[in-house]
């Protein structure tokens, strides 16, 4: 079926027989993605798809994966279906239906409450598709949930990085489901407190990194190296196991202690440690914390708290939320956004020490949301103002805060009125436990989603009894 293999671009692509290349609509690390046109009779209909050329270096095993996810997921509950496979030497080539599809980062700030609302239920619809077949997608993200805002139409695609649950019924899966192991670490009875709603108990177990004398420590540290803000993260000797009293005495005491917060470099303690291995797949701005932390017991909360952040982003019309160059830097704002001690308490169950160099509190999500979004709205009109164009991306750490206030709800898209259970699920979707965070399932029940008063039509009808 293949022709060739030979100049730039489109033409340089192995040519499918029947297929006419359009244009390049979207490109990731392992494939390019085109629009093409067939016509499956000569005088029958051209039909409009979407051809997948998959970079020939990818192991055969992501490939079949992928292949296999959206044969088996595909075609229903807002996920991509496959059409045709083509394999021509080392280049395989996944044929799928076109999907016309928004770029989020155009739309987001036009979107209104209802339409929001809409797209958490259909991408939820999909990972709930998906994680009861015991797929973990790993990379959930706008690029990969399609959306078509006019015809309120999704469609999640790239199964390249999913991985399998114990579960799973996908053969290919099976093999790497080892990687998920879903006992609860032992020792960890407290994986019933949730970090965010039991901020008591998180205090109690961080006064371990936070008493007195390494406060006092740390401060003194600090202010030697000139520094103002400042995070370290160091192993306890077993994952899964809470650290030892001993590994969280201050820096001070004697080997084997480790000793990289106070000189800023990997201890002698530390690179004698072995090394952990954890997946880590995924994009940055979307892994939660159990993957920033190495925790090696991963499953489909994984994509859980992906949908939060694209939730946040929604909420606060900015997209991307976070940009960080690294893990440790998007720990940090996972720490802004939902507490220092809650995350230190969450690293403890995950098995690691966190010192943090100070304390913050949990953001408001309300808060939070409502200023990044009157902010958006006072950054385009300034810019429209001087001419420039609008500023894209705001940071975490240059929230707005004053509020403008829009003039009625209508033109405000229901943005004056968000009911608290948008932030509840919210909450519910950053859970930093990923044993507590919310299924696809049960947040598909949630409030949020439930039909307002206002638009549900009673009917009544009365027949004659005599
Ligand atoms: P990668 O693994 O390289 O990220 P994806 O499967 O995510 O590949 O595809 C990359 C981009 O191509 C998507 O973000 C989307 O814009 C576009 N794309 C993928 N599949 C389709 C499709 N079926 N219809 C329309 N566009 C698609
Ligand atoms: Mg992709
Ligand atoms: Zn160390």
């Amino acid at each position: 079926m293949i022709k060739s293999e030979n100049v730039h671009d489109v033409a340089s692509l192995p040519q499918l027989e029947g297929f006419k290349m359009i244009e390049k609509i979207g490109e990731g690390t392992f494939s390019s993605v085109y629009l093409a046109t067939r016509k499956l009779a000569p005088d029958g209909p051209e039909e409009t798809l979407a051809v997948k050329y998959i970079i020939p270096t990818s192991h055969p095993h992501r490939i079949a994966t992928e292949l296999q996810c959206l044969q088996m997921a595909g075609d229903t509950d807002n996920v991509m279906g496959i059409r045709d496979c083509v394999r021509h030497e080392d280049r395989v080539t996944i044929i799928m239906d076109y999907f016309e599809h928004d770029n989020l980062s155009d739309v987001i700030q036009d979107l209104t409450l209802e339409e929001v609302r809409d797209y958490m239920k259909n991408l939820l619809i999909a990972l709930r598709h998906i994680h009861e077949l015991g797929i973990v997608h790993r990379d959930v993200k706008p690029s990969n949930f399609l959306y078509n805002r006019k015809l309120g139409r999704y469609a999640l695609v790239d199964f390249g990085l999913a991985q399998g649950m114990d579960h799973t019924m996908l053969p290919l899966l099976k093999s790497k489901s080892s990687l998920f192991p879903m006992v609860k670490p032992r020792g960890h009875d407290k994986a019933c407190a949730s970090f965010s709603e039991l901020p008591a108990k998180a205090a109690k177990r961080s006064h371990m990194l936070f008493d007195g004398k390494t406060k006092g420590l740390l401060k003194k540290c600090l202010a030697s190296q000139g520094k103002g803000t400042r995070l370290a993260s160091y192993p306890s000797r077993k994952s899964g196991q809470r650290p030892s009293a001993r590994a969280l005495q201050p820096p001070h005491a004697p080997s084997p202690i480790c000793r990289c917060f106070l000189f800023d470099r990997v201890c002698r303690t530390c690179l004698a440690r072995r090394e952990q291995t954890a997946p880590r797949a995924g994009t940055s701005g979307f892994r939660p914390p159990e993957v920033l932390l190495k925790y090696p017991r991963q499953d489909s909360a994984v994509d859980i708290w992906a949908a939060g952040v694209i939730f946040l982003s929604l909420l606060s019309a900015h997209y991307p939320f976070f940009r960080a160059a690294d893990d440790l830097m998007a720990l940090a704002q996972v720490i802004v956004l939902r507490g220092s001690l809650e995350v230190v308490a969450a690293a403890d169950y995950f098995g690691k020490a966190l010192l943090c160099s100070m304390e913050c509190p949990p953001v408001q999500f309300r808060m939070l949301c409502e200023s990044l979004r009157a902010g958006r709205r006072q950054n385009l009109g300034s810019d429209s103002e001087s001419g420039k164009p609008p500023s894209k991306r705001a940071r975490m750490d240059n929230f707005p805060t004053q509020s403008e206030g829009w003039t009625t709800e209508s033109a405000a898209g229901g943005w004056n009125s968000v009911p608290d259970s948008a932030y509840d699920l919210l909450g519910r979707l950053l859970e930093l436990n990923p044993h507590l965070r919310i299924s696809a399932e049960a947040s598909l029940q949630h409030e949020f989603f439930s039909i307002p008063q206002a638009h549900v039509t009673l009917t009544v009808h009365i027949a004659e009894t005599t």
